[in-house]
């Protein structure tokens, strides 16, 4: 193991790639609200090396900060200090990215003799791209690619298109615009191959798409996803350069027109939640912005990230009660009963700020406010065993679980025009 450890810390050297040996996961359960101030401030400090992968908001929710292997004893030192009860999540992060680097590895080999797609691994950008071509390919009639811009580094932009005539209301599904989590543009690969292959099969998916179009984004951020394949697993944002910092990137789920720049966002560029310079400065939420306001009859918009299992609705930017929060909290509650009942997987519902915390700049947000009324998103698995490093095994599970509570946001969606 130790040899094997060296090696791979060599060739990743080669590679530029960040490690993350010794680096733990705490997860710390703030017992009061003095508890969870003190993990603000260490959150606000951007030159602190802590990454924060939950946020300090309330004493019900656990706080799962990765600690640098340098800093591990001064943090818990600091911890037990103030009292604040931690437990340690992940002992060694850099353990988990090789197992699951290896596993990658020799899934490509794999692909490359079978030349199947294997839907219970991880895929670089390039690989996503290629089967959605084969999808496409083997689906004409259904599915298009639709190109709707580029990235900050010119990657291009895909959506899928399932369509089965013209001129209809859409719902938009999209997948990964927080490059780390990667649990989420594998379930939407996975998603979309379910949907071209239950199409004619499923009623349910028939009858949606004999009204509806879907549009599916599965890497929302292709550069972040980029950067966390050849530079740094734990990338969230964009890769924009930002004027006067040497801090790259911006995070795409704060950079919507919705609460801009409010509670819940950081306006330090070195901030995992830099909301940057002004609203769609980012242009990979433009180009999503562009595409859903030029169609101008989106239905449902719906977002996935992870980790944490919810399913939240607006708002983010601020407290107040959405006018439509009965409805969306009941569609949302039937949702995750069928999202449980296939592997018992528990989910909570809510408003993003109720549920989580308080964040200005999200998508669902804005998309609620230009009149989409079915404005979701998703927090996939796990709830704080893997966090961001869930292992490939669980992909399909979730995938499967997560088909069926959003097949039937899908369904009511159909059900219920307005
Ligand atoms: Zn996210």
């Amino acid at each position: 193991m130790r040899l094997y450890l060296a090696v791979f810390a060599l060739l990743a050297a080669v590679h530029c790639e960040q490690l993350f040996i010794g680096d733990q996961v705490l997860r710390i359960h703030a017992g009061s609200e003095d508890h969870i101030q003190i993990l603000k401030t260490l959150e606000e400090d951007v030159n602190n090396g802590l990454d924060f992968w939950t946020y300090a908001y309330s004493t019900e929710r656990p706080v799962d900060i990765r600690v640098p292997h340098d800093r591990l004893y001064a943090v818990k030192d600091f911890l037990k200090e103030n009292n604040i009860p931690y437990t340690v999540m992940i002992n060694d992060v850099q353990e988990l990215l090789e197992k699951e680097k290896a596993e990658m590895v020799s899934n490509a080999k794999m692909e490359r003799s079978t030349k199947d797609f294997n839907f219970g691994a991880y895929h670089d950008l390039d690989t996503l791209y290629s089967f959605m071509d084969t999808l496409v390919a083997s689906h004409p009639n259904l599915i298009s690619k639709v190109n709707i811009g580029n990235s900050y580094e010119n990657r291009p932009m895909y959506a899928l298109k399932f369509s089965t005539g013209a001129g209809r209301p859409a719902i938009w599904v999209d997948a990964g615009i927080h490059a780390r989590e990667w649990i989420t543009q594998a379930s939407a690969v996975w998603i979309a191959n379910k949907i071209a292959s239950d199409y004619g099969v499923d009623p349910s998916v028939t009858s949606v798409l004999g009204q509806m179009d879907i549009y599916l984004m599965i890497v929302t951020n292709p550069d972040g996803y980029v950067f966390t394949h050849t530079s740094n697993r734990m990338w969230r944002k964009t890769r924009s350069v930002n004027s006067g910092s040497s801090c790259r990137g911006v995070d795409p789920n704060r950079n919507w027109d919705a609460g801009f720049g409010g509670p819940g966002a950081s306006k330090d560029p070195c901030s995992d939640s830099y909301h940057g310079p002004n609203a769609n400065s980012e242009v990979e939420v433009k180009n999503v912005v562009d595409l859903i306001t030029g169609h101008g009859n989106f239905k449902s918009f719906i977002s996935m990230h992870a980790y944490s299992q919810l399913l939240m609705y607006p708002y983010g930017y601020q407290c107040t009660d959405v006018p439509d929060m009965s409805e969306l909290h009941s569609v949302g509650t039937a949702a995750i009963q069928e999202l449980t009942s296939l592997y018992n997987t528990r989910y909570e519902v809510g408003s993003i700020c109720k549920i989580i915390y308080q964040a200005s700049g999200g998508s669902i947000d804005w998309t609620y406010n230009v009149g989409i009324k079915y404005s979701y998103a998703f927090e996939l698995r796990d709830t704080g065993f893997y966090g961001f490093l869930l292992p490939a095994e669980q992909i399909i599970p979730t995938a499967e679980e997560t088909w069926l509570g959003l097949r039937y946001i899908l369904e009511y969606v159909r059900n219920n025009p307005y």
